[in-house]
């Protein structure tokens, strides 16, 4: 009876609209070709990489919240930018060598500083492929030592991806690994004079998965433990119960202002709304169904996404995410 009730919900949302949530796409991604297009035919550089700030000596850049394509080369996710006396930190280097070359360029634009860190918050393309640029201008780079394992698997197939996505613009990036790598949950570095805390609990997202904490100023950059305005992807790579450990680490913090992975900069009420309750409702909804004995197809047939269909590529990333959390709760 609870099934066949929660079926029908689930039916009433997808089947009838399945056509008006794709006019919705349509139309929330209609701005951002057409400024895309408009940007691509006004400049030389396809993406413009922008840092706005946050708070003194801290930037952030706000990515597209579409797919990876030769226009926006890959930085379809959020970068940050800390200024100190001593040099730059760089928090993700983007997802090419020519990406890389533009954040930095970008970066110049703001300070005159050297790039001197490059803190890479997980294994995802686009938070390390730009590091071998940044190495040849100097940089250290840093990462969580629990990443290492993922960024040696998965960085030649990234390459291959991107350049079936950027063509020529892939070209040139070669997978570089970070030269130091944190050992502990909690990490506390200064860097240039500025305090960096770093915290680690297990992965999220990706398993290096690094929340980056400045303290003096309150700003966290989460990397992809927080998205928000699209749904959050949930990888063969990711696991949902030490994602929420790391989101219950940003809720003891008490960000000011919180940079997530993917979408505007943000506050912790819009993070829970967009990632922590998906997550949590997501893991309840596949324990009872891997407890009843309810099989996979059923179980994310029955799920219901209603409040979370306002997000941006839920649509297209609903039934794989679904999928990959009731895999993983049937192995806990
Ligand atoms: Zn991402």
């Amino acid at each position: 009876m609870m099934r066949a009730l929660s079926n029908s919900r689930y039916a009433d949302v997808s089947r009838p609209s399945l056509a008006a949530q794709r006019a919705r796409l349509l139309l929330a991604l209609a701005p951002v070709a057409l400024l895309a297009a408009g940007l691509f035919a006004a400049t030389a550089h396809a993406v413009e990489v922008r840092f706005e700030p946050v708070a003194e000596g801290v930037y952030a850049f706000v990515g597209e919240l579409g797919g990876r394509t030769a226009v926006n080369e890959g930085l379809n996710a959020n970068l940050g930018l800390v200024v100190t006396p001593a040099g730059a930190v760089l928090i993700d280097s983007g997802a090419t060598l020519q990406g890389a070359r533009q954040i930095h360029e970008a970066v110049r634009r703001v300070t005159s500083q050297p790039v001197r860190w490059v803190v890479n918050t997980g294994g995802q393309d686009h938070r390390w492929l730009g590091n071998g640029y940044f190495r040849a201008q100097g940089a250290e780079l840093i990462a969580h030592t629990a990443g290492e394992a993922d960024m040696r698997s998965r960085g030649n197939d990234h390459v291959e991806a991107l350049r079936a996505a950027l063509g020529a613009k892939a070209d040139g990036t070669v997978p570089t690994l970070p030269d130091r790598w944190l050992k502990q949950p909690d990490e506390r570095l200064e860097l240039g004079g500025v305090v960096f805390e770093f915290k680690h609990r297990g992965g999220a997202h990706t398993p290096g998965e690094l929340l980056v904490w400045l303290p003096q100023q309150r700003v966290l950059f989460s990397g992809d433990a927080v998205y928000v305005d699209r749904l959050l992807g949930v990888l063969p790579v990711s696991r949902t119960l030490p994602w929420l450990a790391t989101f219950a680490e940003i809720e003891r913090l008490q960000p000011q202002k919180l940079v997530p992975g993917h979408g505007r900069v943000t506050d912790l009420a819009t993070a829970r709304a967009d990632t922590r309750d998906y997550l949590q409702a997501l893991r309840a909804h596949m324990k009872k169904a891997v407890d009843d004995g309810t099989d996979i197809s059923a179980a994310v047939k029955s799920f219901d996404a209603r409040p979370f269909m306002r997000l941006l590529n839920a649509a297209e990333l609903m039934p794989g995410n679904a999928s990959r959390v009731y895999l993983e709760l049937e192995r806990e």
